[in-house]
């Protein structure tokens, strides 16, 4: 089974992290949306959340199965 993989444009690391996030100006404030994450993409992915004041949560990402 293959893993999921991370978020990051052209990696195929597989996710060891979630991001949760949310767009006040699209999402209604409960919802979620997540981005997956190496541990090498966790903080650029995270930082770029951050600046916009996206990240709500930053999870370990456990795989099923
Ligand atoms: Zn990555």
């Amino acid at each position: 089974m293959d893993p999921d993989l991370c978020s990051a444009k052209g990696c195929q690391e597989p996710a060891v992290w979630q991001l949760l996030w949310n767009n006040p100006k699209v999402h209604t404030p409960e919802r979620r949306k997540t981005w997956l994450a190496c541990e090498q993409h966790r903080e650029s992915l995270s930082s770029f959340l951050g600046s916009r004041s996206f990240l709500k949560d930053v999870v370990p990402h456990e795989p099923v199965g």
